[in-house]
């Protein structure tokens, strides 16, 4: 058994995979390129010397019956074109048809005379195989053509294809060598050409073991058969087969054999090992599924094909909204089992279409857009059912390619924009990259391109909004709040620049900016003798993690020497949520120095009352979210007393934001909010503009400060 095993391997018969079988398909005919074109040479050479020994006939008369050369030569040809074509893939290679036509012009000419010329004594199916062929050298170059015409429609299974057109260009070789060798060996000359021709089909043009033994045994047997009547030694005892001359005959047969057969197995080898290299190389670690470098490259080969219908394509971007909650609630080992089931149930819904995975829970898929929208639902539904104990949500953004030379990379990119979109958007789990998208991720690259050049050339501006005593209703304060005064876009919002800085992780670079300037503004008004206020900082917690926050503030103080009192440090709920340590440690330093550290945001997302007993602030910034609709909710009383109790019994001050009417002022300052802040005192504004209102008596500066 083991060795029927091995035998049926040695012949071929064992599995091969496609690519593997697309490998060796390759080479042979990256062979065939080199081999037609030593045929060529030759044969023009042989062309030369025949139409030479025969002076004086007409052009035609040199390709009637007796002369092969010419039936090998267009052969070569076709096969040059087919391989060169196959190989590079080009669109168009008009050189390649016309050489097509002329051969099936002339051929036909060439049958024609054939017919015309044996009429007489030849019938039907004799008259065929006399002009077999020519006949064969006819359908290689009508292939050839179809496969030329109808490539650029569609993409028909070229392996298939290529291996019928070496088929054909092996047997018509084979041919020649027959009937080139019989004429030699019937005049008393060698065998060689035939052999030489099975050695050029042999070893060039590879193909399963047992295919090569089949089509060698019938060229020997064949020939062998034709080669008999001369194998016969004429002398005085009578006829008698040459011995010598046949034991050589098919010892030759068997090394042919075999050389095929080695070359064929070490090809396997070979593209066993470049198949896995391959594999290792566009392969996901983690999830098995396919790495962006696949991707890429697959989704720049579809774009291109002249046969993709652009408009039915669409790059996906596939997020799932809160793992990381998952991984922090059920481990990393759980959170990796997730993905790869995920990638599973991705792949599954896009069987034939490429997909990968980018990174974290991110992936991507060129999907069809008519069918897209729907194999998306049928993820977020398991995405749902898997998981009761943590909500998970899938978010996806699409991008449609507008040409073939689309960037697949930048297309990921446009979908994940789109994608990022959706972030913390209850209900909206799919956006699609349209013109409004457009401009904004082009708004986007903008800030993240020129933060620098803004910081350098003075376009942010520190904004001032006063903050006040509830009861005096006197200046106690001021928020320093980010202004970017653009030279092309004009005047920018912090809700549109300070989350993309904070995405693209430049934020630091802004805030160190308004740092200096607030320390800045100050001196040079304590320089002109004028009263000054304290002004709170807004941080972001990727200033500790970007840049020595504390050190920086330190070192501004120290350079405009401004007292510690005067600033205080804004930092939000959410950026305490997932402390690791850095955050908890600044804060110590920072209360150490002296600076008063301030709980912005307070209830304005998924608060924790943890926040208040892990850390301790000196004052509790209530959201002005709680004040919307303030008039007709009677809830947001009682929560806005219960909360400024709270901040009180823990001895904690508070301040809410986003007063903007006479009746909240008075209910806040009853339920004993020391400090408002609104529009009702005042917006943002210019430093200059502060001044002109403190000077103008609008704003009185109240005795007590802190
Ligand atoms: P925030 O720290 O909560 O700042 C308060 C925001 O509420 C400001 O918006 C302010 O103009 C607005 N506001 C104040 N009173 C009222 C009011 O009565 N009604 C209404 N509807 N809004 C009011 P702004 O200046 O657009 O800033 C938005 C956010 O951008 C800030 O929220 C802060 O998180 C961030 N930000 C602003 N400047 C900086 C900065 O220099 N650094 C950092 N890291 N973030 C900043
Ligand atoms: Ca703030
Ligand atoms: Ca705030």
């Amino acid at each position: 058994m083991k060795y029927i095993k091995w035998a049926l391997k040695e012949l071929g018969f064992n599995k091969t995979t496609d690519y593997q079988n697309r490998y060796i398909n390759e080479t042979n005919i990256r062979t065939a390129i080199y081999m037609s074109f030593i045929v060529i040479i030759l044969e023009i050479w042989m062309i030369i010397r025949y139409v030479h020994e025969r002076p004086g006939r007409t052009f035609l008369r040199y390709f009637d019956g007796e002369s092969n050369y010419l039936l090998l030569f267009s052969t070569a040809l076709i096969l040059l074109a087919f391989s060169y074509r196959y190989i590079k893939n080009k669109s168009q290679f008009n050189a390649g048809k016309v050489i097509a036509v002329s051969v099936m012009i002339l051929d036909l000419v060439i049958l024609t005379r054939f017919v015309i010329n044996n009429s007489a004594e030849m019938t039907g199916l004799k008259m065929l195989f006399g002009m077999k062929y020519h006949l064969l050298l006819l359908v290689l170059a009508v292939m050839y053509l179809l496969y030329e015409c109808v490539y650029v429609y569609k993409d028909i299974r070229k392996d298939y294809y290529g291996q019928v057109i070496n088929i054909i260009y092996a047997v018509i070789c084979v041919g020649f060598g027959v009937e080139t060798s019989i004429y030699d060996v019937s005049n008393d000359r060698q065998i060689l050409c035939f052999v030489t021709m099975l050695l050029f089909v042999a070893c060039m043009l590879i193909w399963k073991p047992y295919v090569s033994a089949i089509i060698m045994g019938g060229a020997f047997m064949y020939f062998y058969s034709l080669w008999l009547p001369y194998l016969i030694e004429i002398d005085e005892a009578g006829g008698k087969v040459r011995e010598g001359d046949t034991i050589n005959y098919f010892m030759l047969w068997i090394v042919l054999v075999m050389i095929s057969f080695s070359i064929y197995h070490q090809r396997r080898i070979e593209s066993e090992k470049e198949e896995t290299l391959e594999r290792i190389s566009v392969e996901d670690d983690l999830t098995g599924i396919h790495n962006m470098v696949w991707f890429n490259k697959e989704a720049e080969e579809i774009l291109k094909n002249p046969a993709t219908d652009l408009e039915k394509k669409i790059f996906l971007f596939l997020n799932i909204e809160n793992f990381k909650t998952y991984n922090d609630q059920f481990g990393y080992q759980s959170g990796n089992e997730y993905l790869i089931n995920l990638a599973r149930v991705i792949k599954e819904s896009f069987d034939s279409e490429p997909v990968a995975r980018q990174s974290d829970d991110h992936f991507v898929v060129l999907a069809d857009s008519s069918t897209g929208r729907e194999r998306v639902e049928k993820i977020r539904a398991q995405v749902h059912s898997q998981n009761e104990e943590v909500y998970l949500e899938l978010k996806v953004g699409g991008y449609r390619p507008l040409s073939r030379d689309t960037d697949p990379r930048v297309a990921v990119d446009c979908a994940r924009y789109a994608c990022s979109l959706t972030k913390n958007k209850f209900g909206e789990n799919f956006k699609e990259y349209d013109k409004d998208v457009d401009s904004r991720f082009h708004m986007n690259q903008y800030i993240v391109n020129h933060i620098d050049r803004a910081v350098a050339n003075g376009d942010i501006k520190v904004y001032y909004q006063p903050v006040v005593w509830s009861d005096t209703r006197e200046l106690c304060g001021l928020e320093a709040l980010a202004r970017w005064n653009d030279p092309k876009y004009g005047f920018l919002s912090p809700g549109v620049f300070i989350p993309v800085l904070e995405e693209y992780r430049q934020i630091h670079k802004l805030d160190a900016c308004i740092f200096k300037q607030v320390c800045e503004n100050m001196r040079s008004a304590l320089d002109n003798g004028r009263e000054v206020v304290p002004v709170s900082l807004n941080f972001s917690r990727l200033d500790f993690e970007l840049m020595d926050a504390v050190g920086e503030l330190e070192k501004y103080v120290e350079e405009y020497g401004i007292s510690k009192d005067y600033l205080h440090v804004e930092v939000t709920e959410s950026a305490l949520m997932d402390d690791d340590g850095i955050l908890s440690r600044a804060m110590d330093r920072l209360h150490k120095d002296g600076f008063s550290i301030w709980l912005d945001d307070f209830g304005s997302g998924y608060s924790s009352l943890n926040v208040l007993k892990d850390f301790s602030f000196d004052v509790l910034k209530i959201d002005m979210k709680f004040l919307t609709n303030f008039e007709n909710n009677e809830k947001s009383r009682i929560i806005l007393d219960t909360i400024i109790r709270l901040a009180d019994g823990i001895g904690m001050k508070s301040l809410t934001e986003g007063v903007e009417t006479d009746e909240a002022a008075t209910f806040l300052s009853t339920a004993g909010c020391g400090r408002l802040q609104g529009y009702l005192f005042g917006k943002p504004m210019p430093l200059k503009e502060l001044e002109d209102s403190i000077d103008s008596g609008k704003y009185v500066i109240s005795d007590s400060l802190i």
